[in-house]
């Protein structure tokens, strides 16, 4: 059985400007914010938790997370996987700048 291997052809487009993906040390320098608010209880008592975009599990006071331009809010550790192949917000698609998320350090 033969095994279909795809090339790689988009590896050799140059695309300086719009990376398709990010270095573990870049994402390293994404100033990711640390949740320290407590989530706010609703009329019913329900937890108004906010939750990763991509898990959509919770983000829990002390987790460190990322607002997106896009609006897309997600764990650290979610963005930190997805970002070492793509550059894009996993939900939206749309394209991440890393000079801008840079900035967001608190
Ligand atoms: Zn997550
Ligand atoms: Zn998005």
């Amino acid at each position: 059985m033969q095994v279909d291997t795809m090339a790689d052809a988009a590896e050799e487009t140059c695309t300086s400007q719009n990376p398709v993906k990010f270095t573990a040390k870049e994402i390293e320098s994404i100033g990711f914010e640390r949740k320290t608010s407590i989530d706010p209880i609703d009329d019913n008592g329900y937890v108004q938790s906010q939750r990763c975009n991509l898990c959509k599990w919770h983000i829990e006071q002390g987790n460190l997370m990322l607002n997106l331009n896009c609006k897309h809010r997600l764990h650290k550790k979610c963005l930190e996987v997805w970002f070492l192949d793509n550059s894009k917000c996993p939900i939206c698609f749309k394209q991440q700048n890393l000079e801008e998320m840079q900035r967001k350090r608190v």
